[in-house]
């Protein structure tokens, strides 16, 4: 913040003493003591300049305050309340995570900042394993191509031993748009993102060619339900997913969070959109 405000300060003082040229590359300290100097040679009018001053300076300090993020000050005010509010309060729950993780679930949720499964479903610390990225989608089996989705798939399954994998596609999905827009061509202007959010063109095929009278807005809203299947489908590619499934350890569900209405659709295995539950 102070950093900030000096910047500011200099171009203010820079400006209000423009006539003298030296100014222009003084510090914030030098450029108030030459405007103060410069007042203060009219005695007379000395103490009321000093008081304009200090009212400036403490409007502008005030103004910003107000305006100006600071992401370090954020981020201690976040961490001091939930140090206060959650950690301090629930030391039986903080004890047991420090000596390990036994998740229930894992969740493949989308980048997108208003999704955060934690926040939506109330997950607390220990119950979710999650992974997010671009349209929460997950690729299919590939060593080499997608080996940070692997490695967490694996580990959840094998080492964590999670029951449930949910995956969980939402509305006005930006990654979801982006694949529906990519031209037949296949001609794509991004270095990553439209090569990744490729893994679900078969929902994309399947909606243009089932749903070319809806709207394209719809068209996207139905595909964010078709990418969940995609790779629900994707994560049968991966053996051991499969072995679990087979042995009925694990069970595969995709979901689909609307934030615009507030909902909640959950269904199974089943590849259909059709809810098991809507909430
Ligand atoms: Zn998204």
């Amino acid at each position: 913040m102070a950093t900030k405000f000096k910047k500011c300060m200099m171009l203010c003082c820079s400006a209000k003493v423009s006539k003298e040229e030296d100014m222009g590359s003084e510090s914030y300290e030098e450029a108030i003591a030459a405007l103060s100097k410069l007042l203060s040679d009219k005695a007379d009018l000395g103490s009321v300049a000093a008081a304009k001053i200090k009212q400036i300076t403490d409007e502008l300090e005030a103004a910003a305050e107000s305006t100006q993020f600071d992401p370090v000050k954020r981020l201690e005010t976040g961490f001091l309340h939930f140090k206060k509010e959650k950690f301090d309060k629930n030391p039986d729950l903080y004890g047991a995570l420090a000596k390990g993780q036994s998740p229930k679930f894992l969740v493949f949720a989308c980048s997108d900042s208003r999704v955060c499964p934690s926040h939506i479903l109330n997950f607390q610390p220990g119950e979710a394993f999650i992974v997010r990225n671009i349209a929460s989608m997950v690729p299919p089996y590939d060593k080499k191509k997608y080996s940070g989705a692997g490695a967490a798939i694996e580990y959840a399954v094998l080492h964590l031993k999670v029951e449930n994998i949910v995956v969980i596609g939402h509305s006005c999905c930006g990654g979801i748009k982006g694949l529906m827009s990519i031209p037949d061509d296949g001609t794509t202007a991004s270095d990553f993102i439209e090569q990744w959010v490729s893994i679900c063109t078969p929902a994309k095929t399947k909606v243009k060619s089932e749903q070319n009278e809806l709207s394209f807005s719809e068209q996207c809203t139905n595909c964010e339900k078709e990418a969940v299947n995609v790779s629900l489908g994707n994560l049968l590619t991966y053996p051991f997913v499969r072995e679990a499934v087979v042995k009925k350890t694990v069970a595969l569900k995709g979901a689909h969070y609307d934030f615009v209405n507030g909902k909640f659709d959950l269904w199974n295995l089943d590849f259909k959109i059709s809810p098991t539950l809507a909430i």
